[in-house]
Order: C-alpha cells, then structure tokens, then sequence
C-alpha cells in the first residue's frame, strides 16, 4: 500500500511550495494518517509532534470530534448556499457578529474567503475600491515590507516582500511597493516620495511569519499608525498567522496597543478544519462604503460565507474560548522561550532566540558571540533530523537566514514541550558534532 501511494504521489500529486524534483526522486517523505492532539500519525504508525501546527494554523490540535460533527450536522442540514447579492446563511451571519465581538475594538464587518491569499487579494481590492468612493482614485498603491509573506494569489505575491516568491513568477501586480522591515522612518520617506495621494494602504503582519518569525520592536506599529492617520492611508494587519490566539493574545496587533482599519485573517479560524478566511472592516469604513456605494459590490467568492466552513469557525472558536486556549498560548510560550534559552546555553550553534505566544524561532549561527552565520545554512538538516526523532518543525533560509520555526498547538503543554526541547537538543546536537568533523 505505502509503495503505491508514493508511487501515484509521484505520478498525480503537484505537491503545493515543494521542492518538485526531489519529489520525483525521493517520493513523498511523509504520508500522514491521522491526528490527534499536538501528534500526527503518518503510513507506518509513526509519531510525530506537530510543532507548526501543520502550517501555523491548527491552533486547537488535530482530532477534534466536535469540530468533525459541526461540520457534519451542517452538512447535513445546508453545506452550501450563495451569499451573493442579498442571500444568507446562519453560520455566516453568526460568525461575522461574532469576529465583531472579538476583534479589536472599531473593527466590526467581514467579507468572507476561503483562506489568506484571497482575504490579501480582497483587502488590496477593497481598499482601492473605498477610495474610488472617496474621490481618490489615485489613492491606489500598496506598501508592504520586505521580509513578509501575505501568500500566491496575484495581489499577495505582489505584495509579498521574501524576493523568491515575486521572482517565481515573470510579471507581478502593478503599484505595489516595499519598504525595510521594521523602520517606520522608510515607510514615511516612502510615502513622501510618491505622493500620499498615490497610496491606498499599508499592510503588515503583526509578527512575520514565513519571514522567519520577526517580531516589531515596541513602537513600531504605534508610529505606523499614527504616519497612515497623517497621510490619509489605511492599515491593513494581515492577522492570518497571528490571529485566533497564536501569540497569546486574540489577534497580533493586540500586543501593540494599535487598531488596523482593515485586518485579514484565515488559518485558525478555522483551525484548517475547512478552508475559511476574510477580512474585518472597520465600522467606519463599512459605513462609508455603504452610503457611497451607488452599484453592486463586485467582488465575492462562490465559497465566501460558506455554511459549512463558517459553522466550523463558530465551533473552534467556542473551543479556543472554552479551553482558555489563549492564555495557554501565552503561557506555555513562555516555556517554549525558556526552552529555546536553555538550547541556546548548551548548544553551541544556537544564536539568537525569539517568540511570541506560541510563535518561536531559533537561529542556527557559526559563531554565539558575532552571530556569524555557516556558508550554507544548517537548519534543513536539522529540521529532517528532528523529524527522525518525532518533531516537525520548519527551516527559513530566505534573505541569508538560518532559523528554525516554530508554532505548534495552542492546546501544547508543558510534558509536551519538554519533549520537543529534548528531541530539539539531540537533533541539534547531531548537525553540530557533524559540522565539527568537517
Ligand atoms: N498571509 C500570511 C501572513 C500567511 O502566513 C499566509 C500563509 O502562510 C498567507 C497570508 C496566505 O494564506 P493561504 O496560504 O491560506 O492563502
């Protein structure tokens, strides 16, 4: 059975962001088989913790029976019906009030996808739209940073600032520009360069994620703010990461004390449950959109506000809440912080450390004190060595990083971490001893 699933894996499956010839040669070098908690069980009955939350985005752990009979006893009554024009569904509407209750205050409407890159594309749409509304219609570029990822659709990989992912394709999304990481003076000096009348909006994620998990400092959010209030654009947080309590807090943005005037989400909404995304509207742009609107809303998806998927989003949030999953994240982020610091201190490859909630990352550095990096990074070994030993995790080697990232379960907890650290130590310990040979 295992030979012919990699087999026909080989033959039919274009796996998604894969290293497509070493598929063809090596096969598939996991086929997984059931979850359940933090662990996946994969074709030979083995372990596995699943330290991304497959990617970043099963916040409430695999196996979850009540979101299983969510979705079946919608299903069963209404999977799927048009929300376009003026048709509507409970779980649509259920789920879009209850956003407005747990997003950051102001934030009140949603326009549903099914996952991050559309809820990018939508936000990039929308915004250009509202100013068409306003009058403004040269109020139409989008500024991004460098190290983001706001996903594959046009306008997200437009947007997207890691180069690799514009450069894979030959003809990108016209107006859209990137700024450095994490100075709001480039940002200001962007904006002056262009003209604040040629720029709808500014879009970040509250911590970079396949960045390679970059953390703002302190005051760069507040002064983003306050330079799109005084240029008149508006501030997109792409949440898809960093939503539904990942960092410890509802949304990423929280930690800052700033409210976006547009936030997308997706991932764990819904827990990877069912594809589900959106993007949450401030009250104020909602309103503005309603009086100044004189014709249809030309932008929808077959699936945006899908019965199914949105019944599912409902459930998980009801567990997030339920079992406290948020304050877990905060806490048990703090295990892993002290985790990776205890790694850093008896390791000698381990450089800096960093996490928010259960977002983590560590650099793999040839040298602890300048930080210096190996010519060729070492995390993807260690990433196939931890998974050897039971621990998925991932390798970010864009821009000339070295780090790897971590996001497991919101539901983690302290056995359990203790044992990735573990796993994490010898793995390490493995790549380090071989580099020493050679
Ligand atoms: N935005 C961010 C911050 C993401 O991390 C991702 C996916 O990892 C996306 C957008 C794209 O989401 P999707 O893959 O669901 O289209």
């Amino acid at each position: 059975l295992i030979q012919e699933l990699v087999d026909l894996d080989k033959k039919h499956f274009i796996h998604p962001t894969s290293p497509i010839k070493q598929q063809q040669e090596q096969g598939a070098a996991l086929i997984f088989t059931e979850g359940k908690g933090v662990y996946l069980y994969d074709v030979n009955g083995d372990c596995f913790i699943d330290a991304m939350s497959s990617l970043w985005n099963v916040n409430v752990g695999h196996g979850r029976k009540e979101l299983g009979k969510a979705a079946m006893d919608q299903m069963n009554k209404l999977a799927f019906n048009s929300c376009f024009s003026t048709f509507s569904n409970e779980p649509a509407i259920r789920l879009s009030a209850k956003l407005a209750q747990i997003a950051p205050p102001g934030l009140s409407a949603t326009f549903f996808t099914s996952g991050g890159s559309e809820s990018n594309d939508t936000a990039y749409k929308l915004v250009r739209h509202y100013w068409i509304l306003k009058g403004k219609p040269s109020k139409k570029k989008i500024i991004s940073r460098t190290k983001s990822y706001h996903g594959v659709a046009m306008g997200a990989t437009s947007a997207t600032g890691l180069k690799p992912f514009r450069d894979f394709t030959n003809s990108l999304a016209p107006d859209f520009y990137h700024v450095d990481n994490f100075s709001s003076q480039a940002l200001r000096e962007l904006i002056e360069a262009e003209g604040s009348h040629t720029i709808a909006a500014f879009v970040a994620e509250p911590v970079q994620g396949a960045g390679g998990v970059h953390i703002a400092p302190e005051n760069y959010f507040k002064e983003v703010r306050e330079i799109c209030n005084e240029f008149e654009i508006l501030f997109i947080t792409d949440e898809v990461i960093t939503g539904f309590g990942r960092t410890g807090k509802y949304f990423g943005i929280e930690h800052y004390g700033v409210t976006p005037d547009v936030m997308c989400f997706a991932k764990g909404v819904s827990s990877g449950y069912l594809p589900l995304g959106g993007i949450i509207l401030s009250e104020k742009i909602h309103q503005d959109l309603i009086e100044l609107s004189t014709g249809t809303l030309l932008h929808g998806y077959t699936y945006s506000g899908h019965a199914t998927a949105c019944a599912v989003g409902l459930k998980n949030i009801e567990i997030i809440e339920n079992e406290n999953l948020i304050e877990n994240a905060r806490v048990m982020g703090q295990e892993m912080l002290t985790g990776f610091q205890w790694l850093q201190n008896n390791l000698g490859i381990v450089g800096d450390v960093r996490g928010l909630g259960l977002m983590g990352a560590i650099e793999i550095v040839k040298d602890q004190v300048t930080q210096e990096r190996f010519e060729s990074p070492l995390s993807p070994l260690i990433v196939v060595e931890a998974a050897k030993r039971g621990v998925i995790c991932r390798a970010i080697v864009f821009d000339n990083q070295d780090t790897l990232v971590f996001a497991p379960p919101l539901i983690i907890d302290k056995t359990e971490i203790e044992k990735m650290m573990s796993i994490l130590y010898d793995s390490i310990l493995t790549i380090e001893k071989q580099q020493e040979k050679t």
